[in-house]
């Protein structure tokens, strides 16, 4: 199949990386010329394990390339995928769309011949109805079908996800697109990757229900959390406990500082404008986000409550600014709701990130970055790990402990279990363990 992606962000660029891997002939657009040149060269914008390689390889083998011309894409294409961002709509939370119908737009009126166009953008329900409006309306002589086609990746297995779904859900309203589709994913298929067909709207609803489902365990489980530290229970039994019931599943489970990153923040509040617009408000959903808007802020109170309940003209070290490991990005990282309630307390930030430090830079102002947890110690009164990256996971206690000014260890993720850095003679604070143990 010849497709086209439009979009080479963490979506569309695994994704067409990916689908030329199985045989396909990929051609990625994108507006940002800059990217595009860099991936001409195999540089690889985003950090993703595993993607420059592939990158490399795919367009050795002449089965992917890159463009800003979008006609040249289209040309002889059978499909075109829409991966561009759907980031708040600043005011009201709904996503916001422009991105979605202006390459709608683009590609209906450069499409050179009938074409199935796939939403793999997370779009609010009913948005392929007006993608197909956009369509026809622009090239009402074209054959355009529509398809809902999001995407579950995580960002830091992204390949791997992409390549070994867990499903593939397809919303189809014609035979035609149905069988494209089908086409499409024939390599997936015949490895055994179950694939759900279903129609373009439940489609749709399916990517916002299960981003949604998931923050609730988190949400869920950091609630839980703080009851287990004024009752001396321990959440990570907590958790195994509950997760050990397949009901409920391990997944998902680990209590931390609030979820952070590109989809789930966005994602949920999305829903629930939607069901606010269709009076069906769904309250569990704004619960979450209000939930895990506080948890995020509350945390620069607990880090403060370990120094002495006074953060003001003190240094505070941070670990880790994305809002996960093995990605470089920064989205509603939890780090930057900390970083800047510490800072709105006086605190002055010295901050380590193996990975998304230049793109902290957007996110966050006023901070030292240092290039080592062992440099970003230095001078300290309190060290905080925000992000569980593995090189975090064995910290020198000793040699942090001869730097810091003060020997105090904020572990927002449960790295440790509090002997190793005590017996060094920290003061350990983790969540969802009462103060003591
Ligand atoms: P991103 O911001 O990383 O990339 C979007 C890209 O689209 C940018 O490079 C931008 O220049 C390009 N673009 C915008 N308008 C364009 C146009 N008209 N023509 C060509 N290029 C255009 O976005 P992302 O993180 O890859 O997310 C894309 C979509 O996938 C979003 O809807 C997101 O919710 C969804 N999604 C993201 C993830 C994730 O982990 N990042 C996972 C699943 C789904």
């Amino acid at each position: 199949m010849k497709i086209a992606v439009v979009g080479v962000g963490y979506v569309g660029l695994v994704s067409g990386v990916c689908l030329a891997e199985v045989g396909h002939e990929v051609i990625c657009v994108d507006l940002d010329a800059a990217k595009i040149e860099q991936l001409n060269q195999n540089n690889v914008p985003i950090y993703e394990p595993g993607l420059s390689a592939m990158v490399a390889t795919n367009r050795a083998a002449g089965n992917l390339h890159f463009t800003t011309n979008l006609a040249q894409a289209l040309l002889g294409a059978d499909a075109a995928f829409i991966a561009v961002g759907t980031p708040s709509r600043e005011g009201d939370g709904h996503a916001d769309l422009s991105y979605v119908y202006a390459a709608a737009q683009n590609i209906a009126e450069h499409a050179s011949g009938p074409l199935v166009i796939i939403n793999k953008s997370t779009v609010p329900v009913g948005t392929g109805d007006k993608v197909q409006e956009i369509a026809e309306t622009s090239r009402p002589d074209m054959d355009f079908h529509i398809v809902s086609n999001p995407e579950f990746l995580r960002e830091g297995a992204a390949i791997k996800d992409f390549m070994e779904p867990d499903r593939i859900v397809i919303g189809v309203e014609s035979d035609q697109a149905k069988s494209i589709m089908a086409e499409i994913y024939a390599p997936f298929e015949q490895k055994g990757f179950p694939t759900l067909y279903v129609n373009r709207r439940t489609s749709e609803l399916t990517k916002y229900a299960a981003n949604s489902f998931l923050a609730l365990k988190l949400a869920y489980i950091n609630e839980v959390a703080e009851l287990c530290e004024v009752v001396g229970a321990d959440i990570k039994g907590v958790s195994k406990g509950i997760g050990l019931d397949p009901r409920i599943g391990e997944k998902f489970l680990n209590a931390g500082p609030g979820y952070g990153g590109s989809c789930f923040p966005k994602d949920t509040l999305a829903l629930v404008r939607t069901a606010q617009d269709h009076d069906r408000p769904l309250r569990l959903i704004e619960m979450i986000v209000s939930i895990n808007e506080y948890r995020k802020r509350a945390m620069s109170r607990k880090i403060a409550q370990m120094c002495e309940d006074e953060v003001n003209g003190k240094t505070i070290a941070i670990l880790g600014l994305t809002f996960k490991p093995n990605t470089d990005d920064m989205r509603e990282a939890p780090a930057i709701s900390i970083i800047q309630g510490l800072q709105d307390m006086g605190a002055n930030i010295r901050a380590y990130d193996p990975k998304g430090m230049d793109n902290a830079k957007h996110h966050l102002s006023n901070i030292t970055y240092c290039d080592s947890a062992l440099s970003c110690v230095e001078n300290t009164d309190a060290l905080v790990i925000v992000t569980e990256w593995d090189e975090f996971r064995d910290l020198p206690f000793a040699e942090l402990k001869k730097k810091m000014r003060k020997p105090v260890l904020v572990d927002l993720r449960n790295l440790y279990d509090g002997k190793t850095p005590k017996a060094h003679g920290f003061d350990y604070q983790c969540v969802g363990r009462p103060l003591e143990t």
